[in-house]
């Protein structure tokens, strides 16, 4: 059932026509709902004489997947206003947007069927050998550009202002940051699961208190404009090209943020594909996933540092010392996120078919404590893993 407001695959057509100049009057447009997230609703308009295309993404007032989540539809807006912001910041890298109206709250934007979704693609065991440069690229030239280094600091509250996204962040304060870590009964653990969750994550005070300091962090920390939700679902591909899609829970927070989930789910790929392939052919997809942590991580640093070279304008950060001790806490930030982000897809409601989709109950086991034995190092000594080739050489040493 659809929700009240969310417009019908014809709805849609007319509006298409009623409201933009994309298609040609008489054009017979074709319309299908294609959405396969948790919260809104994604229409695909063609016309398939002149083969022009677009997508209308609509957000409902409660999540897609259950009315329980109370979302307010201004997301739509803030997607809207960061894929603009982003398509100036870092060219390419997200999709064009056509149009906005704050009373649908729909964007019309343009279509990427040609892409792969990344997870989609890892699942598959395919490479995509930029991968790793385009999403430093994008990342660096969305975060520098909108953090107190570089922004004048009146300009950049007003930003804070305008992306102030309390109930989508409320989603990230309770299923990342506090449901998975005591035994809340929205989680979902898996049966073989359970006696190692309950005993090395729900036993451990010490995990308890840094995974409250990391809450508090999250919370208070509006250091750079964040995408929020940047896990490999959110990112389009072909062997050439990487965009970004879905930042509707973009906000003000920890610049480590989005590193740190991609760095989770590129290692959910990695475990995936420890169960589900074997010999060189699982050899080579391993060794490109590791190649494509480390090169993420350290083409970071080395962006972030000419960025920062580039743009700052904010005097004091020009101390000797300062970026080192900036970016040093980003990374260290990065890796919290990134063990907060293995733990919660096994233990939370929000699981990744990376290991939902492996059949065997042993394997599945074992899957999931590998990443959640990362996950939980991660969270203890996030301060310890600087480089890229310190990140892979933990992942490589975990059973
Ligand atoms: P949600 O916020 O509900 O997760 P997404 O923005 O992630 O919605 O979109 C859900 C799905 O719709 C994507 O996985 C993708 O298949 C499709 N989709 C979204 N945006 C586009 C686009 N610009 N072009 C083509 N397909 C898209
Ligand atoms: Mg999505
Ligand atoms: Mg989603
Ligand atoms: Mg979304």
């Amino acid at each position: 059932m659809t929700q009240e407001g969310i417009m019908t695959e014809t709805e849609v057509i007319t509006y298409v026509k009623a409201t933009l100049d994309f298609f040609d009057e008489t054009a017979e447009l074709a319309c299908t709902e294609i959405g396969d997230g948790n919260l809104n609703y994604v229409f695909h308009v063609v016309d398939q004489a002149s083969d022009r295309s677009l997508i209308v993404k609509q957000a409902g007032s409660v999540a897609r997947i259950s009315d329980e989540f109370i979302v307010s539809p201004d997301r739509n807006r803030i997607e809207t206003e960061i894929l603009r912001l982003q398509g100036t910041l870092a060219p390419g890298y997200v999709p064009e947007v056509y149009h906005y109206d704050g009373e649908k709250n729909c964007v019309v934007m343009e279509d990427l069927s040609d892409y792969t979704i990344l997870r989609k693609a890892l699942l598959e065991q395919r490479q995509f050998p930029e991968l790793a440069e385009h999403l430093s690229t994008f990342l660096v030239e969305t975060l520098v550009s909108t953090s107190d280094l570089v922004l004048n600091h009146k300009e950049k509250k007003e930003l804070v202002k305008s992306f102030t996204n309390p109930e989508l962040c409320e989603i990230t304060e309770d299923l990342v940051y506090t449901e998975p870590f005591f035994p809340h009964p929205r989680n979902d653990v898996f049966a073989g699961t359970r006696p190692y969750v309950e005993q090395e994550i729900w036993g451990d005070n010490r995990l308890a208190l840094e995974t409250a300091k990391l809450k508090f962090h999250f919370l208070t920390h509006a250091q750079a404009l964040l995408h929020g939700d940047l896990h490999t679902g959110s990112i389009f591909v072909t062997p050439t090209e990487t965009k970004v899609i879905d930042p509707e829970f973009a906000f003000y927070g920890p610049a480590g943020y989005d590193i740190g989930n991609l760095i989770a789910n590129f290692i959910f790929a990695y475990v995936h594909s420890g169960y589900t392939s074997e010999g060189a052919e699982q050899e080579s997809f391993q060794a490109y996933i590791l190649e494509t942590i480390e090169t993420l991580v350290d083409s970071f640093r080395t962006k972030f540092v000419l960025a920062f070279e580039a743009k700052a304008t904010e005097p004091v950060a020009r101390y000797e010392g300062f970026l080192e001790h900036y970016l040093a806490g980003v990374v260290e930030d990065a890796i919290a996120v990134a063990g907060l982000e293995l733990c919660r897809r096994v233990i939370g409601i929000a699981k990744v078919a990376d290991l939902t989709s492996i059949t065997d109950e042993q394997a599945r086991t074992e899957a999931e404590i590998t990443c959640l034995t990362l996950g939980k190092t991660f969270i203890l000594e996030r301060a310890n893993y600087q480089t890229g080739s310190s990140i892979t050489d933990a992942i490589k040493g975990v059973p």
